[in-house]
């Protein structure tokens, strides 16, 4: 596993999910097209994919993040509840 899991940002989402096409074992469109990206990290031999998948999006709304980065934005938020609160 690479420790780098997707992200999709669903305000810039324009929801066609050209994404779901070009990368079915991690995202999967909704009923609207919004893409539902897997929660696991992205495994070794997807990470080229993943990567094209990402500087395909016509919108810039997928990414990759570090999965260490989630953990310690989550643990940070928990530890600080107005940061939680003011998180946009
Ligand atoms: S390719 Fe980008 S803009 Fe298109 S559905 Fe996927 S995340 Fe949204």
């Amino acid at each position: 596993m690479t420790g780098q899991r997707l992200r999709v940002n669903p305000i810039r989402c324009d929801a066609y999910g050209h994404c779901a096409e070009l990368l079915p074992e991690l995202v999967r469109a909704d009923e609207w097209g919004y893409p539902i990206v897997s929660e696991s990290a992205v495994p070794d031999d997807l990470l080229d994919e993943a990567r094209r998948t990402v500087a395909a999006c016509p919108r810039l709304a997928l990414f990759l993040e570090q999965a260490e980065d989630r953990a310690a934005l989550e643990s940070a938020l928990q530890a600080n509840p107005i940061a939680r609160l003011t998180r946009s």
